[in-house]
């Protein structure tokens, strides 16, 4: 046998008796639970439901235990070491008394006993042991904070933080949720919570392999309501409960989240690419939108794009300079809604406008708009609001005569409505927005809704790693 391959066959060794050594104390760990669960077990009768329970509550001191004896077991050296070099000035540090530290995980409460070591020159501590293990500052770890904000994304801070403890057997208290949602959003922007150029290009190609033409990609832009309270509703520190219970001094306001969504039709079915909704003004959305073109994660030469929306000018000013070659799509929807507008308009006895509208439904579905502009032109209203409703609608869609071949668009595959950004907007705005009694303040509505698109698109352990590198770096 050569040298080297003692060498192995020693390090073969070695490793294996290091395995035993771990079982051995796993299983010294087993049967001290076991002894203590069998004291917990009720005597006679014992149900299903009763060993289910019993174990259930009793099995976050096993799940920690094991845990704690794996790290202890896997960084002998960090728990031993000694000594140190600074890592500023290089002086060769001494150990301190290792210091015991218990932190939070989702398999229980975790004590890690560690050394210290401080330079006294450079006025700095460290643990090398939370270093290697990547330990969180604060009691509770990186997986018990994601726990608590995934819930939190989901329902009133007071209900998640009651699910927490029942799902999962640990206590975060609903201010404590509030406080660690603002911290992973906080700086959260469009791009932070966009998937890769990647799977970007994994969620297009998906079934559109084999097809002839490049896959129709839509982005559509719209507003939804965000029920808000003004800056200066703040002033009284939380906890304050005489105080807060008293009547609002300020008056709720509704805001406009304005956003957008790229997806792609595949049939009947959407397949969500990316979205990003905020409490933001137009020129925010354009700037959010040419952050995400700029970064390249939209394939646009591989796609075929198209924007769908309704009328709003501004909406239009934005696609026009960053995806002029996007084929336009004036929501039909909204278009039809203008045409009903002129049939409500009152026009004493006759009953000639909703019957016309009826019967031009057909053409504009059919992309017919020079014929229907034309037939508002041949009405004769006789009362002022039905001209006006008349001079209305055909203004809309002489503006946006462009935009409104429907035949085309159909035959293209392209859609006609803006029914999957009106989806994003439910269940990324409303569905956790929208409860009664609730009211956010601009900045929590806006990171409220950042985790919501980065959980839609797929990102939320993105928004995590990143939040745990920034932790780290500060
Ligand atoms: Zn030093």
């Amino acid at each position: 046998m050569g040298y080297a391959a003692k060498v192995i066959a020693l390090d073969d060794v070695r490793a294996s008796q290091q395995r035993q050594a771990l079982r051995q104390q796993l299983h010294e760990r087993f049967d001290q639970w076991l002894d203590a669960l069998e004291l917990q077990l009720p005597e006679a009768e014992l149900t299903l439901n009763q060993v289910s329970e019993t174990i259930g509550g009793w099995r976050q001191p096993l799940t920690a235990s094991v845990a704690q004896t794996i790290v202890a077991h896997r960084h002998p050296e960090e728990q031993r070491r000694t000594p140190l070099h600074c890592a500023t000035c290089e002086r060769l540090l001494k150990a301190r008394p290792t210091v015991l530290r218990t932190v939070e995980t989702l398999v229980g409460a975790i004590e890690l006993e560690r050394p210290y070591f401080s330079c006294r020159h450079c006025q700095c501590g460290r643990y090398p042991l939370d270093e290697v293990v990547g330990l969180s500052t604060g009691r509770r770890q990186l997986d018990v904070q994601q726990a608590a904000v995934d819930l939190a994304t989901e329902l009133p801070y007071e209900t998640a933080s009651t699910l927490v403890g029942r799902l999962r057997g640990i206590t975060v208290s609903s201010e404590r949720m509030h406080t660690l949602t603002h911290q992973v959003a906080a700086g959260l922007g469009g791009l932070e919570v966009a998937p890769c150029r990647e799977e970007i290009d994994r969620r297009v190609a998906q079934r559109a392999a084999g097809r002839l033409c490049r896959p129709v990609l839509v982005l559509g832009i719209e507003g939804a309501y965000v029920p808000s309270r003004p800056e200066s509703a703040r002033g009284r520190r939380p906890g304050q409960a005489r105080q807060r219970a008293r009547r609002a001094r300020w008056r709720h306001e509704w805001r406009e989240a304005k956003g957008f969504r790229f997806y792609r039709l595949d049939g009947d079915r959407i397949v969500h690419v990316l979205s990003w909704h905020q409490v933001q003004n137009e020129h925010d959305l354009g700037e959010a939108l040419q952050q995400v073109k700029d970064a390249g994660v939209i394939p646009e030469e591989a796609v075929r794009l198209c924007v769908v929306c309704d009328g709003a000018e501004w909406i239009w000013k934005h696609v026009q300079a960053l995806f002029p070659n996007a084929c336009q799509v004036l929501d039909y929807y909204h278009c039809a809604e203008s045409l009903h507008k002129v049939a409500k308009a009152p026009y004493g006895h006759t009953l000639q406008a909703p019957e016309w509208v009826e019967a031009t439904l057909p053409r504009l579905y059919m992309g017919q708009v020079g014929t229907v502009r034309g037939g508002l032109r041949r009405m004769q209203p006789t009362a002022e609001e039905a001209l006006k409703a008349i001079d209305n609608c055909w203004v809309y869609l002489n503006d946006h005569r462009g935009r409104t071949d429907y035949d085309k668009f159909r035959r293209g595959g392209y859609p006609l409505g803006s029914g999957g950004v009106e989806s994003s907007n439910t269940f990324i705005c409303h569905v956790r927005l929208k409860r009664s009694g609730a009211w956010w303040y601009e900045e929590s509505s806006t990171q409220m809704l950042a985790l919501r698109c980065a959980k839609d698109n797929g990102t939320f352990d993105q928004v995590f790693t990143l939040y745990q590198h920034q932790k780290a770096d500060s």
